[in-house]
């Protein structure tokens, strides 16, 4: 038996479905459709249900993609890369060692492994590298199957608008049931972790994110220190040096996840302590070096909870909106434990991606989930916002469609799409009814 109370990974979103159906089948999807359309019933599909807003929370029929996954077909180029075709329920944890496998590769992966492809793509997760798009844009065809239980394909020579609208689709056009992902030959990421200053980062930006594959960086709130990273492409089969055993735990599990959450656990109470706890822990962590399969690199496990808001702006305001929020902190009385991420990624053409149109930089801002979080993000969207700013469709913001459509060309184009492959609206929820009228 299924269990019906359904919670996210922050725990800040709650369903009690009145039926979680797990299909084992893409025929027995079908069935599903048509019986929740019979009991007039709405349906949402869940991934892995790492998205912080309600995006995947239904009181109707939940969709769990758990049995439909695994990689289906590998179709091979000259150039070693490969067209590969995967069940939509697959988790990227398990596609990209199975890659590896292969020779094969994600070309960019996002901070985590955890998601379900179709999940990930869905909300338009990214990664950060200014020549590389999101996950989404590694797509090259997708089968989703309509609320009328028919399955459609498209890509860039088939149904193309419903590709440009699917590919970032919300999880409101359809299910989806395969993807097909543009994969390229197996690389080595050399890692080079080293802190900084905000101030000197931001003085040499343009040309760190231009001469680097993958570069971002951590800011710590209330102080002028970052931890910057940069990750090199190497060919697959070059020499790794990946961190000791006793180095990873000790920084990357002890370090940044436990002691993190005892950090968070004692700063709640005390919140007057963060500014000083937040310069000795950005003084505390050490320039690190390290080569590994890249999708080692890329991702790594989060175990502190917290709430996040993304915002993807020009890149040419990222600098400006760091400092407005430095000076808003610098007013306010809240005080910020995590520190803030930035990342950054090249434009693309899918209409609902955050970084459609143009060349991309990301802020992303957490709280700690037993804190408030909301005056803060408040503060950031509206600076944000101010150049432009688009949120993440996963990640919490307070933007309905009356806003969004003014920050996304197609925006109707969208809504014209979804009314042809959803007219009687199985696939919604209040939340899709608030972003998408
Ligand atoms: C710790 C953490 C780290 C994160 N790191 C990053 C990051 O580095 N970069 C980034 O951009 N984002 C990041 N995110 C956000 C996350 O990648 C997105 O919210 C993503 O959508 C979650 O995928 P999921 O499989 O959990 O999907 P869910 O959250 O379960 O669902 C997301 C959407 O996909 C839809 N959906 C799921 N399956 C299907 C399907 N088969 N057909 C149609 N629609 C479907 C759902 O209906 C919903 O609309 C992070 C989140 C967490 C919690």
């Amino acid at each position: 038996m299924v269990e019906r109370s359904w919670r996210n990974w922050a725990g800040n979103q709650h369903a009690l479905p009145a039926h979680v159906a797990q299909p084992s089948s893409v025929d027995e999807l079908s069935a599903i459709l048509w019986d929740a359309a019979a009991r007039s019933l709405p349906v949402r599909c869940v991934g892995a249900g790492h998205s912080f807003t309600p995006i995947a929370v239904t009181d109707g029929v939940q969709i769990v993609l758990d049995t439909l996954r695994g990689i289906e077909s590998v179709e091979r180029n000259h150039d070693g890369s490969a067209q590969v075709t995967v069940l939509a329920g697959t988790r990227l944890r398990e596609l990209t060692a199975r890659l590896w496998d292969l020779g094969l590769a994600m070309t960019n992966l996002g901070d985590i492994d955890e998601q379900s492809v179709a999940g990930a793509i869905s909300t338009g997760t990214h990664g950060t590298g200014v020549r590389f798009g999101g996950i989404a844009t590694q797509v090259s065809a997708l089968e989703l199957m309509t609320a009328d239980g028919q399955l459609l394909r498209c890509s860039g020579n088939e149904n193309t608008e419903l590709f440009d609208a699917a590919r970032v689709g919300l999880g409101a056009l359809g299910v989806i049931t395969r993807v097909t992902l543009n994969c390229v030959a197996a690389f080595a990421l050399q890692a080079v972790e080293m802190p900084s200053t905000l101030t000197a980062t931001l003085r040499g930006l343009e040309s760190t994110v231009a001469g680097v594959d993958h570069f971002e960086f951590y800011w710590f709130p209330h102080t002028d220190r970052v931890l910057t990273k940069r990750n090199t492409r190497l060919l697959g089969d070059s020499v790794l040096k990946p961190l000791g055993k006793v180095r990873s735990y000790l920084d990357d599990e002890l370090l940044s996840n436990t002691v993190f959450e005892g950090l968070n656990r004692a700063v709640t109470r005390m919140p007057a302590l963060i500014p000083r706890l937040n310069a000795v822990s950005a003084r505390a962590l050490s320039a690190r070096e390290y080569t590994d399969r890249s999708y080692r690199v890329f991702a790594s496990s989060r175990t502190v909870k917290f709430v996040e808001m993304e915002y993807a702006v020009p890149v040419s305001e990222i600098a400006w909106v760091l400092r407005e929020v430095d000076r808003w902190l610098e007013r306010s009385m809240i005080s910020v434990a995590f520190p803030v991420e930035v990342r950054f990624a090249a434009g693309d053409d899918i209409w609902l991606s955050t970084a459609y149109g143009r060349p991309t930089a990301y802020i992303a801002v957490h709280q700690y989930h037993r804190r408030d979080h909301r005056e803060y993000f408040d503060a950031v969207e509206a600076i944000c916002r101010s150049v432009g700013g688009r949120p993440h469709w996963g990640k919490l913001h307070s933007l309905g469609s009356a806003e969004l459509r003014e920050t996304y060309e197609h925006f109707d184009d969208f809504l014209r799409i979804r009314d042809s492959m959803d007219p009687t609206r199985l696939f919604d929820s209040d939340y899709l009814d608030h972003l998408l009228s």
